[in-house]
C-alpha cells in the first residue's frame, strides 16, 4: 500500500469517500476498512481522523454523525478550505469537531450557533451515576452502574408494536436482563461475550433481576456511566450522550481559546475557579462539589458582566443635573398643612429625594412601599420641594383613570400650599388642553398629571425639574431620550407600590437608589382572602348581597386583557346589568376602559361619594383607587390574573382598618394558575406575594417582556436563585467602575449582551 505521501490529496480523498459509503452501507459496523476506520483515516486522511476519534467504540448513532462530519470534511477539502480546525470560537458550530449540517441545524435549534455556544452549552444537573456495585449487589428499586458481558441476546415481539431486545450481561456473581422496548437496533449495538457498562434501576420482575433502558457503554470507558453525569437541558432530537461526547471532542482542542473574563483580584477575592477549568468542570466534574464550584463561577462571570453593563449605562454622558435650590421651608409648611403627620418612613423619603434634587447628578430613585403605605404623599412634597425651587413636575400614570384619580388626590393635597395641580388627558375638550399646554410651555403649571403620553407627545415644559412615574409593574420603561427632550438632566422618581424583588432592583433597576417606605400610616386589618370555585358563585353573590344590606361598600372586578377585549367587555356590563336589579339598592356603577373620560369619572365619583355601594369594573381599578370605606372585593376570572396584579386589587379595600373580604372566583386549568391562587390565599405581605410571583413565573416574565431577551441570555445564572451572587457582583462592579472599567470588559458586556443593554435599567 502506498502512503500518504505518495497519493495526491485528490486521490486520497476518493478512496476515503468510496470507504465512507462503504461503512455506510454496512450500517456504521466498523467494517469497511481493515483495522477500523479510525485506523485506516489515520494513514489516509490524517486531517480527519480526529473527528473519528474512537470510532470502534462508540454508538452507531454516533458514528452515523461521525460518518457525516467526515463527508462534509471531505467537501470543504475538495473545496480547498483549511481542514476543520477552527481559528476563533466565534466561528459556524459546523466547524465544530464531530458537528456536519445535520448535527449543525439540531445544535442551531438549541440556540448553539458558534462553538463557542457549545462549549458554554452548560447542564442543568448532575445525575448521580457514580455508584458501582456487583450484579449480585443489585436488588429491586437499587439504581446503580454495573459491569457485565453479554451472554445472551433475545428479541422479542411482545405485540404488536411492541418488541423488545432482553439482554443477560453476567458478571462474577450474577446476573442482569437488560431490557430495550422498541429499539430493535440495541440487539446490533451489544456484542456477545463483550463487556459493556449499565446504569439504571434495578427491578425483580418474575423472579429476574431486570434494568429497563439503562444508560449504557463500553466497560472502563466512564463516561456515562460510573461517575457523576451532567444533564443538558432538552436536547431537541440530539441524545445526552451525542451532547456529550461533542462537548468533549470539542472543549479539549478547543478550551485553551476560552479567555478568562472576570479581573483576577475579584476571582481571588471571592475564590472563583479561573474560567478554563470552570467550563471543564461543568461539563465533567468529579463530583458535585466539583460542579457547584464551576457553577458559581460561570454564574457570577454573567451577573458580573450583567452589573458592569448597568455601570457602563451610568458612565454615558446624560449630562449633569440643574441643581435645584429647594426651599426647605416650604416642604416644611407643606408637611405641616397635611391633614395627618407623616410616617418616618415618608419624612425619610422626603428628605432623601430632597438631597438628590440638590445634588448635581439626576434623581434616579425609586419609591418603594405596599399598597396604601402613602407613596402619593411623598410625591406630593417632592413636587412641592421642585416647585419652591422654580420648576415643574411631571406625574405619569398607567391609565387615564389612574391619572385623573391622582390628579384629585395630589390636587386635595397640594391645594392646601395653593400649589395648582392640571391634569392632562386624551378625552379632555380642546380649548381646555390648548390652555393647559401654553401655560405648561410658560412654566406657569407646577404640576401636570397625565399618563405615559406626557412624555411621548408634544408637550413642552418651561423648565422640567421631576417626573414621578407610577410604575404600577406594567409601565414600561422610561426612556432617558424622552426625559431629556422634555428637560436635560430632569429627575426621576418612580413609585412601585409592588414590592420588587430585590433581583428585578439589582437589575431592571440597577441605577436606582432606593427609598422604601416600610411603615404603615393606619393600622390596616388584615384582609380575609378566599378562594371560591365558579360553581359557588352564587354563594358569594349571596354574602355580597348581606354586606350591601349592611352598609358596605366594595368592588366586583373583570380582568380586562386588552382595553379591546369584547368578551371581557360584556362580561362586566351584563354583570353590572345582573346585579344593578338584584341589588337595586345600592346603585352599581359601572367603569371599564371603553367609555369616555367623562363617564368613567361620572362612575367613580358615585362610589366615591357613597351613592353607588357596588362598583363594576374592569381592572382599570386595580391601581390606584383611593375610597377607604371600601370594605370587599369579589375577583371574577381571578386566574387570569397575575399574582402581582391580586394583590393590588386587594389593595384596594379595608384601607381605614375596617375588616375586610375578597372573594377570588376560579377554577384554574394550570398548575401556575393554581399555584398563583393558593400564594393569594396564604400570602398577605407584599413582599412573600413578589417572591412566590417571581418564583412562578421566573425571571424573563417578572422582568416583562422587554427584559425577557435578555434574562434569556443568562446560561446560567438564575436570577431567583442566584441573589446573593447578584449581590456581589453588582459590588465588584461597581468598584471596578470606580478605578474605571477596562476596554476588553466593556467590550465583551457588548458583545455578550449588547442590543439587550439598552432594555435594562430605566
Ligand atoms: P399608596 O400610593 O402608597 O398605595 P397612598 O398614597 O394612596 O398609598 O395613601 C394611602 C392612604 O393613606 C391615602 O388615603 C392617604 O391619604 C393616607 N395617608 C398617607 N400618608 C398618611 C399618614 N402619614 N398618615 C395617615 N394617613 C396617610
Ligand atoms: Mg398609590
Amino acid at each position: 500500500m502506498r502512503t500518504t505521501e505518495e497519493r495526491s490529496l485528490e486521490e486520497r480523498l476518493a478512496l476515503v469517500r468510496k470507504v465512507l459509503a462503504l461503512e455506510r452501507r454496512k450500517g456504521h459496523a466498523d467494517t469497511a476498512a481493515t483495522g477500523g476506520l479510525e485506523r485506516f483515516l489515520e494513514q489516509h486522511l490524517p486531517e480527519g481522523a480526529h473527528a473519528a476519534h474512537g470510532y470502534g467504540k462508540r454508538s452507531s448513532e454516533e458514528r452515523q454523525g461521525i460518518i457525516e462530519d467526515l463527508e462534509a470534511l471531505l467537501e470543504r477539502l475538495e473545496a480547498g478550505e483549511a481542514a476543520g480546525d477552527v481559528a476563533t470560537l466565534a466561528e459556524p458550530v459546523e466547524r465544530a469537531v464531530g458537528v456536519g449540517t445535520r448535527r449543525g441545524k439540531q445544535l442551531r435549534r438549541l440556540g448553539i450557533e458558534t462553538v463557542e455556544d457549545l462549549l458554554l452549552f452548560f447542564p442543568r444537573r448532575l445525575e448521580d451515576r457514580s455508584r458501582q456495585v456487583s450484579i449480585a449487589q443489585l436488588a429491586d428499586g437499587v439504581t446503580a452502574t454495573v459491569e457485565g458481558v453479554v451472554q445472551a441476546k433475545s428479541r422479542i415481539r411482545v405485540r404488536r408494536g411492541l418488541e423488545l431486545v432482553k439482554v443477560a450481561v453476567a458478571d462474577a456473581g450474577g446476573i442482569l436482563f437488560v431490557i430495550w422496548f422498541n429499539q430493535p437496533w440495541m440487539w446490533e449495538e451489544l456484542k456477545q461475550g463483550q463487556r459493556y457498562a449499565f446504569f439504571g434501576k434495578a427491578q425483580v420482575r418474575y423472579g429476574e433481576l431486570q434494568m429497563e433502558n439503562p444508560v449504557w457503554e463500553q466497560a472502563g470507558t466512564g463516561f456515562h456511566t460510573g461517575r457523576w453525569v451532567p444533564i443538558y437541558p432538552a436536547t431537541e432530537g440530539l441524545s445526552q450522550v451525542v451532547l456529550r461526547g461533542l462537548i468533549r471532542r470539542n472543549l479539549g482542542p478547543l478550551g485553551h481559546a476560552l479567555g478568562e473574563v472576570v479581573p483576577e483580584h475579584v476571582r481571588r477575592r471571592l475564590r472563583l475557579v479561573p474560567r478554563r477549568q470552570a467550563v471543564e468542570r461543568i461539563h465533567f466534574p468529579e463530583g458535585p462539589q466539583d460542579f457547584q464550584a464551576a457553577r458559581r463561577a460561570l454564574a457570577f462571570e454573567e451577573l458580573f458582566l450583567l452589573q458592569v453593563g448597568l455601570a457602563m449605562r451610568e458612565e454615558a454622558p446624560g449630562g449633569p443635573a440643574r441643581k435645584l435650590e429647594v426651599d426647605q421651608a416650604s416642604v416644611k409648611a407643606f408637611a405641616e398643612a397635611l391633614p395627618f403627620s407623616l410616617t418616618g418612613a415618608q419624612l425619610r423619603a422626603l428628605d432623601e429625594v430632597q438631597h438628590d434634587l440638590q445634588s448635581d447628578r439626576p434623581m434616579w430613585r425609586l419609591l418603594q412601599g405596599d399598597v396604601g403605605s402613602g407613596k402619593t404623599a411623598v410625591a406630593a412634597g417632592a413636587a412641592v420641594a421642585v416647585h419652591s425651587a422654580g420648576a415643574q413636575t411631571a406625574v405619569m400614570a398607567p391609565t387615564e383613570i389612574l391619572a385623573q384619580q391622582h390628579s384629585l388626590v395630589l390636587g386635595a393635597l397640594l391645594g392646601k400650599v395653593g400649589l395648582r395641580v392640571e391634569l392632562l388627558v386624551g378625552g379632555m375638550p380642546v380649548k381646555e388642553r390648548k390652555r393647559v399646554l401654553e401655560e405648561l410651555a410658560a412654566g406657569e403649571v407646577p404640576v401636570v398629571v397625565g399618563t405615559h403620553a406626557l412624555l411621548q407627545e408634544d408637550v413642552s415644559f418651561g423648565e422640567l425639574g421631576l417626573a414621578v412615574v407610577d410604575e404600577q409593574h406594567r409601565f414600561g420603561v422610561v426612556q432617558r431620550a424622552q426625559l431629556e427632550s422634555k428637560g436635560r438632566g430632569a429627575n426621576v422618581l418612580v413609585m412601585s407600590a409592588t414590592p420588587i424583588p430585590r433581583t428585578v432592583v439589582l437589575t431592571v433597576y440597577g441605577r436606582f437608589a432606593i427609598s422604601v417606605l416600610d411603615e404603615m400610616p393606619r393600622e390596616r386589618s388584615e384582609v380575609k382572602t378566599m378562594w371560591v370555585s365558579e360553581s359557588r358563585r352564587q354563594e358569594v353573590y349571596g354574602k355580597v348581597g348581606k354586606l350591601l344590606q349592611s352598609e358596605g361598600r366594595g368592588y366586583v372586578v373583570f380582568p380586562l386583557v386588552e382595553e379591546s377585549e369584547e368578551v371581557d367587555l360584556r362580561d362586566a356590563t351584563r354583570a353590572h346589568e345582573e346585579l344593578s336589579r338584584r341589588f337595586s339598592d345600592a346603585g352599581a356603577a359601572l367603569v371599564h376602559g371603553r367609555m369616555s373620560a367623562e363617564e368613567k369619572r361620572a362612575a367613580m365619583e358615585a362610589f366615591r361619594s357613597g351613592e353607588a355601594r357596588l362598583l363594576v369594573a374592569t381592572s382599570v381599578v386595580e391601581v390606584g383607587l383611593d375610597v377607604p370605606d371600601a370594605s370587599f372585593l369579589v375577583i371574577e376570572h381571578a386566574d387570569r390574573f397575575g399574582l402581582a396584579q391580586l394583590h393590588q386589587l386587594r389593595g384596594r379595600i379595608g384601607r381605614a382598618g375596617q375588616s375586610a373580604v375578597c372573594f377570588a372566583i376560579a377554577d384554574p386549568a394550570t398548575e401556575d394558575g393554581q399555584r398563583r391562587l393558593t400564594a393569594f390565599r396564604d400570602l398577605s405581605d407584599g413582599f412573600d406575594i413578589a417572591e412566590e410571583d417571581l418564583r412562578i413565573r421566573g425571571p424573563g416574565d417578572v422582568l416583562g417582556t422587554a427584559q425577557h431577551g435578555f434574562a434569556s441570555r443568562l446560561r446560567m445564572a438564575d436570577l431567583v436563585r442566584d441573589l446573593p451572587l447578584l449581590e456581589q457582583a453588582r459590588k465588584e462592579a461597581e468598584e471596578l467602575a470606580e478605578q474605571g472599567l477596562p476596554p476588553e470588559l466593556t467590550a465583551e458586556v457588548e458583545r455578550r449582551f449588547g442590543d439587550t443593554l439598552e432594555l435594562l435599567g430605566v
